[in-house]
């Protein structure tokens, strides 16, 4: 799951802690550059100086050697002069070696030097369009990546890291981000006990909820996982003992009324449907009637999913909202079609305000950034990852555990 967008991210702040250093190198060498004329003009002094130097000495020889000549003639006057120049120049010799072991160890202070990056502005601009390419290839949306990229920005340009710290600074600064964006999900069951409880232990009139069981309406595009993700959910609450049904309220597809009976039977759990081509609204309302009248504790109901733009979907979804007063509305999506995903969740939320998001398909998700998108773009949490095909392949989505698969 979402290996791409955890690999693509490694290598990219791989990249621009490199490139952070080559500058680095690089603005160390355009001061030397800089330097090299006044440089220049030390070294020519200095051999002036050398040049001068020996000269000096030359003379100094001829007064050392004038005495010498004068009173003991030792050796011929050429042996001492040549003997003494040699220790002047062993002298000159070992003064050009102390000055290259000096910038020897000038150049490896630079070198070590670089231990500290600072990143600026205009080095963060030049690498950005990279994340940004990356991200969207990912599947995160224009939106989220401009928000992700502008944050990275404020938390790293202009200030000082460690090589040792950059790494983890930009990996903890997209994880602050990221958590960010990401809506703390709540605890479907839980809330689903919370109403169903009181009906469970309910003795009469003062519980205002009696018979009333949680109602969710699911919507979503067709082919997204919908009715295999209401299964599923069905078989996690018929685990937890919570009782359920499934309304069939999709009957625009007489298949589709087909495949949540199949899921029924399979799971032993009671389909309410009508006929195709009946009112989805009266579906819902039918499977609510029963479900008082049953002392059930949950109602499923699954809805048409045409094409998103479609105004009828809208219309449709909107009514069965109203006549069934569902306590949740959730959209369920495909983890691997990025931005169509996230139309779709814009269209159902702006229709009928959604109130969570289940992820179909992240098994088969290399990307990752639906997740990301969907969150970012309606504010509301993702409650579930579908994960495989079977009925138990429904994980709870946990921020933490979504955040670490992107390897940050
Ligand atoms: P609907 O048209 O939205 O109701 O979609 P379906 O529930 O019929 O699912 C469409 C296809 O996706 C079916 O073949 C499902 O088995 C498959 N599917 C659903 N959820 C998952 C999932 O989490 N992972 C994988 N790999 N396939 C899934």
């Amino acid at each position: 799951m979402f290996s791409k967008l955890r690999d693509k991210l490694k290598n990219w702040t791989q990249g621009l802690i490199k490139k952070a250093i080559v500058e680095e190198v690089e603005k160390v060498a355009k001061k030397e550059k800089a330097e090299k004329p006044a440089k220049e003009k030390k070294e020519s002094i200095k051999k002036e100086n050398k040049k001068k130097f020996k000269e000096e000495t030359q003379e100094e020889v001829k007064e050392e050697i004038k005495p010498i000549e004068e009173h003991e003639y030792v050796e011929p006057k050429q042996k001492i002069f040549d003997k003494k120049e040699r220790e002047v120049s062993e002298k000159i010799l070992e003064d050009i070696k102390i000055e290259e072991e000096k910038k020897k160890g000038f150049f490896k202070k630079i070198f070590s030097g670089i231990n500290k990056i600072k990143i600026s502005e205009e080095e963060f601009e030049k690498y950005f369009e990279d994340l940004e390419y990356l991200l969207l290839e990912n599947n995160v949306a224009l939106e989220v990546s401009e928000k992700i990229i502008q944050e990275l920005k404020e938390k790293i340009v202009g200030k000082e890291f460690s090589k040792k710290e950059i790494e983890e600074k930009i990996k903890t600064s997209l994880k602050e981000i990221i958590e960010e964006i990401l809506i703390e999900p709540f605890d479907l069951i839980k809330k689903i006990r919370q109403k169903a409880e009181p009906l469970a232990n309910s003795s009469g009139s003062q519980n205002k909820q009696k018979n009333t069981p949680f109602v969710i309406l699911f919507c979503g595009i067709n082919g997204g996982g919908k009715t295999t993700t209401i299964a599923k959910l069905a078989n996690k609450l018929k685990k937890q003992e919570i009782s359920c049904i499934m309304a069939a309220a999709d009957t625009f597809r007489a298949a589709a009324i087909d495949q949540l009976k199949k899921h029924g039977e399979n799971l032993q759990i009671k389909v309410i449907s009508h006929e195709y081509g009946t009112d989805p609204a009266s579906v819902g309302f039918d499977a609510i009637k029963y479900a008082k009248k049953n002392k059930i504790k949950c109602v499923l109901i699954d809805t048409a999913g045409r094409i998103h733009t479609s105004k009828n979907l809208m219309i449709e979804i909107e009514k069965i909202k109203r006549v069934c007063n569902p306590d949740l509305k959730l959209f369920i999506g495909e983890s691997i079609t990025g931005n169509d995903a996230v139309d779709q969740v814009k269209s159902f939320d702006d229709a009928i305000n959604l109130d969570g998001i289940i992820l179909s398909k992240a098994d088969i998700d290399e990307k990752g950034g639906t997740a990301l998108s969907v969150g970012y773009i309606t504010k509301k949490p993702i409650l579930y990852l579908g994960t495989g095909q079977e009925y138990d392949k429904l994980e709870k989505f946990d921020k933490k555990k979504f955040i670490e698969s992107l390897g940050l």
